[in-house]
């Protein structure tokens, strides 16, 4: 039995439907022999008069196989293009088939799935959201490398398929219909195979419908080829513009956009196999591995539960009590909200936790505004919401999180006197920065049921929540914060208890580096640019301007008072450079007046220029990859140390947490994958040449000395 279900009806129309082993339909071997073994079949088929794709599956198709395009190995590419050129030739012979070929669409059809519908002459979808519809190979280093850039190309012309190969746009039925990606849709799933059936009969007697455009005589890309003169502006432009986005350090998309040139421009066969040279190419790059293993593999564990503990019921929060209706406490309210929590917001006045509820009204404002939200929905949410400034109305909270000042004294007090409102076996979670959840746990009656729950800012925008396990926290609990964070659609890393957690913790290493630089007598302006060339959202100096250098010098002496300032690394060069700053100059950073930056009322900032006298010694000059590698390896170092001493509890955890916590650069895939790539022992051999020149922080940490040496003996 075939997994490719095979049924001819009275017409003459046959439907295949794909039914493959496991959860979804992908292309690996086993379609490969399917898909040939059916257009075998279907090349031979008496009375043939047309045929329908169609899926078994609540995913239309699912795309490459990840497994095996990670495995593709440097050296072994001509092998690989095998592999490609038969799924090629699969879908090549089917759309030349002499009869209409119908995609019927009934789930997401993202990468291989719509290379699929490519390769039919109708697509009909199904009008859900559900079905999301793109190439979005991009985001995995790769690209799509079964005609699709080059069907795209010749069916919507280079201009408008751009930006879904380049970016890798997804879109739904009704966007992909008005972009002319699909050609009709359907109100309900069962209509679809009667629909694409009953094209076909409609297209009895036209001999085009069984012929696809690039196949027609006299065939012309829309928009015309790459030698029209309107095109050329198009190619001249465009490679400019992504190298400013990417800065040079994602393959994938150049590669992309050479492959989309090159379809405007050849005979389409051709193409074909200029595309598969190039995803042979990109397929065994560093940047893909480091991509399809943390944005694809890690992430489905993460977000799949790998770190909840097992063997406990799932949970869902009624009520969340959120204390503290600042920055963070509006956020959290709004997200759990948006999520359906009934919310009770709560500050030190009526007046501040109203303020607090104002900012969720605002966000709902502009969706409304666009036309994303009716007013009813709106007013339900913020229903939902209720600003107070009586503890009392925290009463049966299942879970309360506090995020009031940065004050351990204040947090303690906090805790004990309002986690008696807890409902029973409730949550209290602290949204601290960077205080210990064991020594915050110690102001519960309950620390088994106290955690960290670390938000980003802004909550509504970033994806990531920390939870941080003290050393009395229970599994229960563990696993009732991390259904909380998924319930509002966040993504969770768990990780055990430390200064600054995993994340605060290593990027205060990016942090400390570029003032180490600073102090050493680096040109400020280029201390940033080279954070920013490695991949870095934001340059060192310039973000700490963000967080706030009165921020670190406040938390600095907490930590000092906690005797935890040695662990921070207290004979920094940097702690002085802070000091200074926050101490003789007042400069605390862009919201307390200016910090390494001034900045005008018009929005623009240059640096302070009491820095050049203060730091700049124009004598000193390193190697532009030695400043690069300080900004990276202090960070992959740190991450590794926090592996090896349990403050990480999963390779999967660091990988995620670096990209969607820290902004790690993207080709790194995560600074533990990174490492996974540039070899264990190069990695050890940088560390100890980094070591000799500036100093015992970039010594390798054991963990990396022994992966080292296990890579060189195999
Ligand atoms: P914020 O100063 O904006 O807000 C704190 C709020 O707590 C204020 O509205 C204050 O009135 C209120 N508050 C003080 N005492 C209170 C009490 N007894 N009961 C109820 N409310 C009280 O601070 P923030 O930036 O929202 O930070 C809050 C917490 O989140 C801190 O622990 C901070 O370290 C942490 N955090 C901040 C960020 C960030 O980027 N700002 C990121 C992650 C974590």
């Amino acid at each position: 039995m075939s997994v490719f279900n095979y049924e001819q009806d009275a017409d003459g129309i046959v439907t295949v439907t794909m039914d493959m082993t496991g959860p979804v339909n992908a292309m690996n071997a086993e379609y490969r022999e399917a898909m040939s073994e059916t257009v075998d079949k279907l090349e031979q088929q008496d009375g043939l008069t047309g045929v329908v794709l169609a899926s078994a599956k609540s995913v239309f198709f699912a795309g490459g196989d990840l497994h095996e395009l990670l495995a593709v190995e440097k050296g072994h590419e001509a092998l690989f293009m095998e592999v490609i050129a038969n799924i090629k030739d699969g879908l090549r012979r089917l759309e030349k088939l002499p009869v209409p070929v119908v995609a019927a669409i009934n789930g997401a059809a993202l990468g291989g799935g719509y290379e699929l519908c490519l390769a039919c002459n109708h697509r009909v979808a199904w009008d859900d959201k559900s079905v999301q519809i793109g190439l979005p190979e991009v985001s995995l280093g790769l690209l799509p490398g079964g005609g699709g850039i080059v069907r795209m190309v010749n069916m919507l012309g280079l201009e408008k398929a751009l930006p879904y190969l380049v970016e890798g746009k997804k879109v739904v039925p009704a966007k992909a219909l008005a972009e002319g990606m699909i050609d009709e849709t359907v109100e309900k799933p069962e209509d679809l195979v009667p629909r694409a059936k009953a094209w076909i009969l409609e297209n009895k007697e036209n001999e085009q419908a069984a012929v696809q455009p690039w196949d027609r005589k006299g065939h012309r890309i829309p928009g015309g080829s790459a030698t029209s003169p309107k095109l050329s502006q198009i190619i001249m432009g465009t490679p400019i513009m992504l190298l400013q986005k990417t800065r040079g350090l994602l393959p994938a998309p150049e590669k992309i956009l050479d492959v989309a040139i090159e379809a405007a421009r050849l005979d389409f066969d051709t193409a074909l196999r200029v595309e598969s040279r190039a995803l042979a190419f990109l397929a065994v790059t560093p940047e893909a591995k480091n991509q399809i293993s943390t944005f694809f593999f890690a992430m489905n564990k993460v977000n799949g539960g790998a770190s909840r503990p097992q063997g406990i019921e799932p949970t869902r929060v009624v009520k969340v009590g959120v204390l503290g209706a600042g920055m963070m406490g509006q956020g959290i309210a709004y997200v759990s909200a948006m999520a359906g929590i009934e919310v009770v917001l709560k500050d030190i006045s009526l007046e501040a936790a109203r303020k607090g509820k104002a900012y969720t009204e605002a966000l709902l404002d502009k969706r409304v505004s666009r036309g994303r939200m009716s007013e009813e929905k709106k007013a339900s949410i913020l229903e939902l919401i209720l600003a107070t400034e009586k503890d009392q109305d925290l009463q049966g909270c299942d879970l309360i999180i506090e995020a009031v000042f940065e004050n351990m004294e204040l947090k303690n007090k906090i805790t004990a006197s309002t986690e008696t409102y807890l409902a029973d076996n409730g949550v209290w979670g602290s949204n601290t920065s960077a205080l210990p959840i064991t020594r915050l746990a110690e102001a519960s009656s309950k620390p088994e049921n106290f955690i960290g729950i670390h938000f980003f800012s802004p909550v509504d925008k970033m994806p990531l929540v920390e939870i941080i396990c003290g050393e009395k926290t229970s599994d229960e609990t563990l696993a009732r914060a991390f259904d909380y964070a998924r319930q509002i659609k966040k993504t969770p890393i768990v990780v055990n208890d430390s200064l600054g957690f995993f994340t605060s913790r290593t990027f205060g290493t990016y942090l400390d580096e570029g003032v180490r630089l600073l102090a050493e007598g680096i040109h400020p302006v280029q201390i940033d640019h080279i954070g920013k060339a490695l991949g870095m959202p934001v340059g060192p100096l310039a973000v700490y301007d963000e967080i706030s250098q009165a921020l670190t010098h406040k938390a600095q002496s907490t930590w000092k008072e906690l005797g935890m300032m040695e662990e921070f690394g207290d004979n920094s060069p940097s702690v002085d450079v802070v000091n200074t700053l926050v101490e003789e100059y007042g400069r605390g950073g862009r919201h307390h007046g200016g910090g390494f930056y001034q900045y005008a009322e018009d929005g623009s900032k240059a640096i302070w220029p009491k820095l050049f006298d203060l730091y700049y010694k124009p004598e000193v000059q390193y190697d532009e990859d030695d400043m690069k590698d300080r900004l990276l390896f202090r960070q992959v170092i740190e991450s590794l140390k926090c592996l090896e001493s349990g403050v990480l509890r999963s390779v999967e955890d660091g990988n995620i947490g670096s990209i969607m916590g820290i902004g790690a650069p993207f080709w790194t895939g995560g600074y533990l994958q990174f490492v996974e790539t540039y070899g264990y022992p190069r990695f050890v051999k940088r560390c100890n040449e980094l070591e000799a020149k500036y100093g015992e922080r970039f010594t390798p940490p054991q963990i990396a000395l022994d992966k080292a040496r296990e890579q060189a003996a195999a």
